[in-house]
C-alpha cells in the first residue's frame, strides 16, 4: 500500500488495514512532503472502536450547549466523546504495523505497489462549488490557578459569543479542573485574523467562564472544508482519495476521522473478500441534501444558525442527532427532528440555490 501524504487520514487507513488483513500482510510505504506531523486535537463520538481505541487520550460522557443566557448538558448513555491527537494516532500505528516512510512531494503512485491512498491536499482548503465556506477556528490550552471546569463535561457548542462575523460558537475540552482547551470556531468564507479569534476568546473566559487569570500553554489553529461539492475519489486504477482530498470531511460539521474509520473498514473488507479497491458507495442522497441546506442557511442567513443548531441539541436526544450527524438515522428519525427545528430557514433554503 503507497500512501500519498502521510498525515491523519494515511494512518488510520494503515491501522484499519493491519487490523483487517493481518499486519505481517501488509506492507506500507508513506511519502509526505514534510517528516513532521504536526499535532492536532482529533475528537470523536461513539462506541469506542478498537482499532483506534487505545490512542484515546482523554473522554468525556457527558456534553454541554449554550445560547442565549442559559446552558444544557446532555449524558452520553452509551457512547463517548473522545479525544486522540496526531501524536498519539502515529504512535499507535508505529506500534501495531511497519511502516516506510519517505520525506519528498508524491506525484504519481508507485506501481509497484497493489494500491495507492492519496490524501495530498493543500493548506488552502476551500474547494470551488456553488457552496464553499470554512469551519475555522483558532484555540487556547490555558491553565488556571481556580478550580474552574468540570473535567467530565466537554462543551461542544456555546453561542455565548457576539456573532458579527460570522457564526460563532465556543468549543471546550476540559482535562482537569484547571486546565482545558478552549476554541473559537467559526463558520464563515474567510479566516480571521487572529486577534479576533483571540478577543472573542477572553471576552468567553471572562463573561461566560469567569476567569480572568490564566496562562495560555499552547494553542492550535485550522481550517476545514465546508462546501456541497465532493471531489472524484477514484484517479486512476487502483488510485483512490482519502481524507479530507477524498471528500470525507461531512460538510456541516467539519468532523472526518470517524468517516475515515469506516470508509477504511469497508475498503479493507471489500479487498479482502474480493481482491480489489474500490471507494465505497456514498451516503444516502437525504444526507447529501440535509447538509445543502444547512449549508445554504449558513451562507444566507448566518444569524438564524446558533438558534438552529441550540434547537437541534435541547428538543432532541443528544444521541440520536449525534447519529444524524454520523447519516445513520432512519427516516423516521430524521422527520423527527427536522419537526423539532424552526422551519421557515429550512423552507426558504429548498427554494434558493
Ligand atoms: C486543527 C484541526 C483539528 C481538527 N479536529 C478534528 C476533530 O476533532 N475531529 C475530526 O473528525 N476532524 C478534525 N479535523 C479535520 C480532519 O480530521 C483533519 O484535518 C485531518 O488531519 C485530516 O486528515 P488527512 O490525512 O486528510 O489530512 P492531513 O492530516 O492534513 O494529511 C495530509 C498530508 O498530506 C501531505 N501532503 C500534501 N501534499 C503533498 C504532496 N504533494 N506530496 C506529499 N505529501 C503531501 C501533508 O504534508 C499532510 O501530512 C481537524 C482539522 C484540523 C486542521
Amino acid at each position: 500500500m503507497y500512501f500519498m501524504g502521510g498525515g491523519i487520514a494515511a494512518h488510520v487507513y494503515s491501522l484499519v488495514a493491519a487490523d483487517t488483513l493481518g499486519a505481517d500482510a501488509v506492507h506500507i510505504t508513506m511519502r509526505d512532503r514534510s517528516h513532521v506531523m504536526p499535532d492536532k486535537t482529533l475528537c470523536v463520538w461513539g462506541e469506542p472502536n478498537p482499532v483506534i481505541h487505545d490512542a484515546v487520550v482523554a473522554e468525556w460522557g457527558r456534553l454541554r450547549f449554550g445560547y442565549g443566557d442559559t446552558s444544557i448538558v446532555r449524558e452520553l448513555e452509551t457512547i463517548r466523546y473522545s479525544q486522540y491527537t496526531a501524536t498519539s494516532i502515529r504512535a499507535l500505528t508505529d506500534s501495531r504495523v511497519v511502516v516506510v516512510r519517505e520525506t519528498g512531494e508524491a506525484e504519481l503512485p508507485d506501481p509497484a505497489c497493489d494500491v495507492a491512498l492519496d490524501s495530498r491536499h493543500t493548506d488552502q482548503v476551500r474547494r470551488p462549488a456553488s457552496i464553499s465556506l470554512l469551519q475555522h477556528f483558532h484555540g487556547w490550552r490555558i491553565r488556571t490557578n481556580a478550580t474552574t471546569f468540570d473535567p467530565d463535561v466537554a462543551t461542544m457548542m456555546d453561542f455565548r459569543v457576539s456573532q458579527s462575523d460570522g457564526v460563532c460558537f465556543v468549543y471546550v475540552l476540559p482535562y482537569s479542573p484547571t486546565e482545558a482547551l478552549v476554541e473559537c470556531t467559526v463558520f464563515s468564507a474567510e479566516t480571521w485574523p487572529q486577534a479576533l479569534y483571540e478577543d472573542r476568546l477572553k471576552v468567553y473566559l471572562r463573561d461566560v467562564v469567569g476567569v480572568a487569570d490564566y496562562d495560555v500553554i499552547a494553542s492550535e489553529t485550522g481550517a476545514i472544508p465546508m462546501c456541497d461539492k465532493q471531489p472524484v475519489r477514484q484517479r486512476g486504477n487502483a488510485w483512490i482519495a482519502i481524507g479530507v482530498a477524498g471528500g470525507l470531511t461531512k460538510p456541516t460539521t467539519g468532523y472526518t476521522v470517524a468517516r475515515c474509520v469506516r470508509d477504511a473498514c469497508h475498503l479493507m473488507q471489500q479487498y479482502r473478500s474480493t481482491g480489489t479497491f474500490s471507494p465505497p458507495p456514498t451516503a444516502h442522497w437525504r444526507f447529501d441534501w440535509y447538509d445543502r441546506l444547512l449549508l445554504r442557511i449558513i451562507r444566507d442567513e448566518p444569524a438564524v444558525v446558533p438558534r438552529i443548531l441550540w434547537t437541534l441539541f435541547e428538543r432532541n436526544p443528544v444521541e440520536r442527532i449525534l447519529r444524524f450527524l454520523d447519516e445513520e438515522t432512519r427516516l423516521r428519525e430524521e422527520l423527527l427532528i427536522f419537526w423539532s427545528l424552526p422551519w421557515r430557514p429550512f423552507l426558504r433554503a429548498i427554494v434558493r440555490r
